[in-house]
């Protein structure tokens, strides 16, 4: 067994039941964990996610859970921990809703800092000392290149990021003691239904032709570094921001 394997583990990705969050469930269960997936409100979605896993030959759990909501997320604790050991959580949840800076509102600002930045507070509180009782583990956070270089009409969004950043380095100090890593994957331009909304803004599209490698990334090439960082491969490797870019920003 490689240090890649996860086989043995149980993973939790928020947010799995599509786009990123789907192909990283799929990526986890290729390395040989067990999953727990976690949706808001697309079942129909979440149970094809499901039987994926199971061809796999890796065990499923789909959970309707909402990040912003800590009785939601407690609730989903319980059913995660009957299911297996976890020893991974990757906080991928996650919205986007591309506006001009000075037609943010206040409501969406708080939706969306809710969701993308008190979502993978409120997770990793619950998780991390679970992960701790089962021995240590890893949580892998999903950033965004706008949280890197002040995203285009993001300004909630790129804050968001911006803000998980750090919020996964502070979770780094104090998992270490519980032999928990937290490092974030800061993905690109990626085609998903959220990387599709944003690319019609022709802002987006201009930054697209910035990519060095001058195509869009895909949701397994995100998934794959999540699934090193969630493995022993990366049992050095503590408090990073890991960029799946192309090269839009380094
Ligand atoms: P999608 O919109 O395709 O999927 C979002 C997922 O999050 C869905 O499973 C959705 O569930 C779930 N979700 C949304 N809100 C909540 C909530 N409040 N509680 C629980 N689950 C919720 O997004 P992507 O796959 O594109 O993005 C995934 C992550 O990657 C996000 O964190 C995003 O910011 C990040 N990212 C995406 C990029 C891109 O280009 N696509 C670029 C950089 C980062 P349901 O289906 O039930 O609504």
């Amino acid at each position: 067994m490689t240090r890649f394997s996860l086989e043995g583990r149980t993973a939790v990705v928020t947010g799995g039941s599509r786009g990123i969050g789907r192909a990283i469930a799929l990526g986890l269960a290729e390395a040989g964990a067990d999953i727990v997936f976690t949706y808001r409100e697309n079942h129909i979605e979440a149970e094809a996610v499901g039987s994926l896993i199971l061809d796999r030959g890796r065990r499923a759990l789909a959970l309707q859970m909402d990040v912003t909501d800590r009785t939601s997320v407690d609730a989903a604790a319980v059913a995660a921990q009957a299911f297996g050991k976890v020893t991974i959580l990757v906080n991928n949840a996650g919205i986007n809703k591309p506006t001009d800076f000075d037609k943010v509102t206040d409501e969406d600002w708080d939706t969306i800092l809710a969701t993308n930045l008190k979502g993978p507070f409120v997770c990793a509180q619950v998780f991390l000392p679970i992960i701790g009782a089962n021995g240590g583990g890893s949580v892998v956070h999903i950033g965004s290149v706008s949280g890197q270089y002040g995203g285009p009409r993001t300004a909630h969004y790129a804050a968001s990021k911006a803000g998980l950043i750090s919020l996964a380095q502070v979770i780094a100090r104090f998992g270490a003691s519980h032999n928990v890593r937290s490092n974030v994957v800061a993905a690109g331009l990626i085609a998903s239904d959220m990387g599709n909304a944003g690319l019609q803004a022709a802002s987006v599209q201009k930054a697209a032709e910035g990519i060095i490698l001058k195509r869009l990334g895909r949701t397994d090439e995100v998934a794959d570094a999540v699934v090193f960082l969630a493995s022993d491969a990366s049992s050095y490797i503590t408090a990073q921001t890991i960029n799946v870019n192309g090269g839009l920003y380094f």
